[in-house]
């Protein structure tokens, strides 16, 4: 059998192609060279799962798409405090190539424009890089995010760099309002970071990559940490869309990223990458097909972040009570799925509830996937105040999901495999 989610996207591909509206971008001339008929779909899942269909293995220059990744890079380089000190973290809601600078500090207002990518590309690596290691951090990071080596493509640089006297210009200002320190050096290596090649099947896995709070799907390297995973994902919400980000977070509902050269990504926290490429761009520059394509993913997926089923709902399984041997008798709660804030208070909610008479309560954990940190914390505190109610605790964890159960006055709750009496435990 064949999986039904290539013939989808040849399906959404061929109903989005006969859009010929928008135009190449023509301000790099090297672009203006592209074939606008080009178009392609990749989908990456965080299981590494790629679903490439069209012109998926076509390189173009990744352009504005390198911006969250220099992001992400100069974070976890400098640490939040040094970055945003000189990025801010504001939609502009002006074109990419604006000098949107924040009144009083100078900063650019977001690290989506060029203000902004200009100066987090100096602030990739360590402080004492030369131009060379800085541009060398910043490729090699890239193709960590595709998954392989990621080339110049040196015509665009040259194309691009022979042409870029408003980025040159926006430099300069910044090394006036000392924000960057060398801006002819910040522009050569923006450019060239511009100027990699990708192709929209490394795309998806780049984006899946933040999907998947910094571990690429395919290597199972951990390139940024989830701190700076959530910072970019919020920015590329707000601002990656340039001017349209509103129109595109209510209709699309993706942190995405969208690039002159025709290429967009977005990135569904948990789930999936996607990336589109069609070189004619809309007013705001963002790729016209791409968008369409986004928009019917979104809608025949059910992609808009927004739109979430209910986990706290399901993370009950049962609530049971069951004589143990020894004539003793135990409320068994069992969970299952991720557990969170809701769930936690789910459980918390049903235990207060039913006020249980039986002198051991049993959090049966056999089938939970997570507990979050707020979920840890608030179980543990469960356990101590039934431990006061003169109740014995025991926690049903094979997987260690609740490892080191300290539930704080000396109360440790007994951790067991499978409950001995338990006719139905682990079913
Ligand atoms: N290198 C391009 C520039 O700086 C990137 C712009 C874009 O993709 N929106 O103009």
């Amino acid at each position: 059998m064949r999986s039904m989610i290539p013939d989808y996207l040849a399906e959404v591909l061929h109903d989005c192609a006969a859009d010929a509206s928008g135009a190449v971008a023509d301000y790099i001339p090297e672009l203006a060279r592209a074939d606008p008929d080009q178009l392609a779909v990749a989908l990456a899942t965080v299981d590494g799962h790629v679903y490439a269909v069209g012109d998926h293995d076509v390189p173009f220059s990744i352009q504005s798409i390198s911006k969250p990744f220099a992001y992400a890079l100069a974070l976890t380089d400098h640490g939040f405090d040094a970055v945003l000190a000189k990025v801010g973290v504001e939609p502009s809601g002006e074109a990419f190539n604006e000098l949107s600078l924040e009144s009083g500090t100078g900063r650019p207002l977001n690290p989506m424009i060029n203000a902004g990518a200009l100066t987090t590309y100096t602030l990739i690596g360590s402080v004492g890089l030369d131009d060379d290691e800085r541009f060398e951090r910043a490729r090699g990071a890239l193709s960590a995010f595709a998954g392989r080596e990621l080339v110049v493509d040196e015509a665009v640089y040259a194309s691009e760099s022979q042409t870029s006297f408003r980025n040159r210009a926006l430099a300069y200002i910044l090394r006036a309002q000392d924000i960057v320190p060398d801006p002819d050096a910040a522009v050569a290596g923006y450019t060239r970071m511009c100027s990699l090649q990708v192709t929209a099947r490394d795309l998806a896995l780049m984006a899946a990559t933040f999907a998947n709070n910094g571990i690429q799907p395919l290597t199972g390297e951990r390139l940024v940490g989830p701190d700076v995973v959530r910072q970019v994902l919020s920015v590329m919400t707000t601002c990656g869309m340039y001017d349209a980000a509103g129109d595109w977070v209510s209709t699309v509902g993706i942190p995405a990223k969208s690039g002159v050269s025709g290429g967009i990504i977005g990135a569904l926290p948990g789930q999936l990458g996607v990336a589109t490429f069609s070189p004619r761009l809309d007013a705001h520059g963002n790729s016209v097909r791409g968008v369409e394509l986004c928009n019917r993913l979104s809608r025949d997926m059910g992609l808009h972040m927004m739109e979430v089923p209910p986990p706290a709902r399901s993370v009950m399984r049962a609530s049971r009570s069951i004589d143990l041997p020894e004539g003793r008798a135990a409320r068994i709660y069992a969970l299952q799925g991720v557990v969170t804030f809701t769930g936690a208070e789910r459980v918390v909610s049903t235990v207060v509830a039913e006020d249980p008479w039986e002198d051991t309560v049993v959090l049966d954990l056999a089938r939970v996937h997570t507990i979050n940190d707020v979920a840890r914390r608030m179980l543990l505190e469960l356990v101590r105040r039934l431990a006061g109610d003169d109740r014995r605790v025991v926690l049903v964890d094979p997987e260690e999901v609740l490892p080191d159960p300290d539930a704080g006055d000396g109360v440790r709750p007994e951790v067991v495999q499978v409950l001995d009496g338990d006719p139905v435990g682990g079913a």
